[in-house]
């Protein structure tokens, strides 16, 4: 087992504390500055304990060192606004003079922010010279960085094998309770349903869920290399013609195993996805692009679902964007909101057709991450998880 933040007396300890604090920054100003708020909770537990936090993140993909425009500054910033009364110090670097000076000026209940941990070329490839100066930070491991634990990062994997202590913090506790531990015993019926655009991005996730779980729903973009598979006319829909071959050999798997394999029987589609007048057909001729599930896909979907006790959801239905192409996504949503399962949506997109859907707060579960949710839900080994896990025995 893990363990998790509570079950060590973090008091008045120096800690080392790996956020996700990866947040959409354009000409200094945060976007959205949902990834900050989240990582509060674990920040605040541990500066009201008087722990002093060396916090770190990183930002972006700077390909070659520093760049201005991946610097974490606005986010210190942004963190000093929501944490009233801490002082939270900012350091010009991440391993280097200013952050040890500022590390070792720091008093119990303050919090210094890192530089971008992306701007040490190390920290990408897991060097462990690296992740044996992240070590002299403090004495107590805390992660909460569930955005990048499927890296074998420097800052992720390589250091935390050097810490005695090594804790889960509450973002990352709920990701593996209910994305790892509740999948590997999921009350059954467990339904999974996919969507977004490409086959060729879930392939992994197809493979592994199509052997778990007792139904698949397939839509979004992707169920149109499916339904090709099948023999069915597409019309200019996304179809990945390199994917057929795999797309069937999932069917068949599907098969096999006598479990439910659902694709849309009906669409909305037009001719482009500028179109103004979205029509509902059951057929795509070849002029058009199905750009959201019709009306019968939606109640044969939701059928399945009220019968699931464990719902996996990663994608959107349609073009949720675009309020013409939205209907599917939302219905779908709503019927997952109804139902009294585990509800677990992970991966960005989903996270924004929930919300667009406005049933956020009926949800079991919403995972943060995206490849990090699809590769814990598909079972795969994680480093930063397994080494939560070594490091909890
Ligand atoms: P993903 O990131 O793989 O979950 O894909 C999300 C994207 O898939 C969204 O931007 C959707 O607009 C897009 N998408 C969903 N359904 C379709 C469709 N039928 N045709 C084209 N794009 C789609």
């Amino acid at each position: 087992m893990f363990k998790k933040l509570k079950e060590y007396d973090v008091s008045n300890k120096r800690v080392f504390l790996r956020l996700d604090l990866n947040v959409p920054v354009k000409e200094g100003k945060i976007k959205d500055d949902s990834r900050i708020t989240a990582a509060l909770p674990t920040i605040r537990y541990l500066l009201e304990r008087n722990a002093r936090v060396v916090a770190a993140s990183h930002l972006g993909r700077p390909k070659n060192g520093p760049a201005p425009e991946f610097s974490l500054a606005p986010v210190a910033k942004r963190l000093a606004e929501l944490l009233p009364g801490t002082d939270v110090v900012f350091a010009g670097d991440v391993v280097g003079d200013d952050a040890f000076s500022k590390a070792s000026a720091l008093k119990e209940g303050e919090l210094l922010l890192l530089e971008n941990l992306r701007f040490e070329t190390g920290e990408t490839k897991g060097d462990e010279e690296l992740a044996a100066k992240i070590r002299k930070f403090g004495d107590v491991y805390v992660t909460d960085a569930f955005g990048a634990v499927h890296r074998a990062h420097a800052s992720v994997f390589q250091a935390p094998k050097l810490f005695d202590v090594v804790l889960a913090g509450f973002l990352i506790e709920k990701e593996i309770q209910y994305l790892k531990e509740n999948l590997e015993k999921p009350e059954r019926p467990y339904f999974a349903l996919l969507g977004g655009a490409k086959v060729s991005d879930k392939i992994p996730i197809l493979k592994s869920l199509v052997e778990k779980v007792d139904g698949i729903a397939i839509a979004g973009g992707m169920a149109y290399t499916f339904l090709y598979a099948r023999g069915e006319k597409v019309g200019r829909s996304i179809l990945e013609t390199e994917m057929v071959g795999t797309a069937t050999a999932i069917m068949k798997r599907a098969a096999e195993r006598g479990i439910p394999f659902l694709l849309p029987v009906d669409h909305v589609i037009a001719s482009s996805m500028e179109d103004p007048v979205p029509t509902e057909s059951a057929k795509i001729d070849d002029n058009s692009s199905a750009f959201d599930i019709g009306p019968k896909t939606i109640a044969l979907f939701a059928a399945e679902i009220k019968k699931a006790k464990t719902i996996v959801w990663n994608g959107p239905m349609g073009v949720f964007e675009k309020e013409q192409f939205r209907k599917g996504t939302v219905e779908i949503a709503k019927a997952v909101a109804d139902t009294g399962a585990v509800k677990i949506v992970g991966g960005g997109d989903s996270v924004s057709a929930i919300k667009v859907a406005g049933v956020e707060n009926r949800i079991t579960h919403i995972s943060t991450g995206g490849g990090a949710s699809l590769e814990l839900i598909a079972g795969d080994k994680l480093p930063g998880v397994e080494i939560l896990y070594e490091k909890g025995q």
